[in-house]
């Protein structure tokens, strides 16, 4: 589903990608952990090229995505609309939710469906309906943002995504700005999109998630992938220095 390929990018003088390389098969369950600052967003930002790479490439299902695919050093960056069919099939979820706050639920996951896509009006009220149903909002359709809890807002914010029929579904530390108790409901809405089959990239911070849920585990660490493992060989056995010591600082 995904490939990258020595990905470099730098903010300036500061590295923050150096060289990753990442192969992600359809229907794995990817998470990333690392301490703050060690690339995990940024790497997530470069394989929808909201971020453009100084150096490497991305591959979304055979298609490179933000230069053009043999256009050497000079790397020619693809056309904006070129790029943003690409986009279609990645969906992106962030610890901020930033629903449409003048929209109601249907009418946000309806947007791009409707606006990107290109589906009827009919067809995108059909299939927000079932995406809501999915994360459990069915009920809330016509609820604004403001009136929902944060937990049920990043529900919305993964329904809006998964309304665009994304191949590859990205999820950016989607549970930190949750009062604990709201936690949960977003991981099982997770979990059941895992166990459906979706191809998915995961940084989190929620350890039990990654070990119980994920079918790897990737440690970064200063711009590089420092160990990638089976959970369970992962957690028990990680055989990095550095991978240890994050692991240690948990406990
Ligand atoms: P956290 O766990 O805190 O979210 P992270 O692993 O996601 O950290 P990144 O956000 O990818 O880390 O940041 C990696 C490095 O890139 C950091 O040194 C950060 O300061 C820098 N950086 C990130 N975004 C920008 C930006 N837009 N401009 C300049 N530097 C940036
Ligand atoms: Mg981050």
């Amino acid at each position: 589903a995904l490939v990258i390929r020595r990905l470099w990018k730098s903010y300036g003088q500061n590295d923050v990608l150096k060289g990753v390389s990442l192969q992600v098969e359809p229907q794995e369950v990817v998470t990333i952990i690392g301490p703050s600052g060690s690339g995990k967003s940024t790497l997530l930002q470069c394989i929808n090229f909201m971020e453009p790479f100084d150096d490497g490439e991305v591959i979304v299902n055979g298609k490179h995505i933000g230069y053009l695919p043999n256009t050497g050093s000079t790397r020619v960056r693809m056309p904006e609309k070129q790029l943003n069919l690409l986009r279609r099939d990645i969906g992106i979820v962030f610890q901020q939710y930033n629903l449409f706050p003048h929209l109601t639920v249907l009418g946000n996951v309806i947007e791009a469906p409707i606006h990107v896509r290109g589906l009827s009006r009919e067809e995108a009220i059909a299939r927000g309906r079932q995406q809501l149903d999915k994360v459990g909002l069915l009920v809330k359709q016509n609820a604004y943002p403001s009136e929902l809890s944060g937990g049920q807002q990043q529900r919305v914010a993964i329904a809006r995504a998964l309304a665009m029929s994304p191949q590859l579904m990205l999820f950016d530390e989607v549970t930190s700005a949750l009062d604990p108790e709201l936690v949960g409901e977003v991981l099982a809405t997770m979990r059941t999109l895992a166990q459906e089959g979706m191809t998915m990239i995961v940084v989190t911070h929620e350890m039990a998630f990654a070990r119980d849920v994920s079918d790897r585990v990737i440690f970064m660490d200063d711009g590089n992938i420092v160990e990638s493992g089976r959970p369970d060989v992962f957690f028990s056995n990680p055989t990095h220095d550095r991978s240890k010591a994050f692991l240690r600082r948990l406990n």
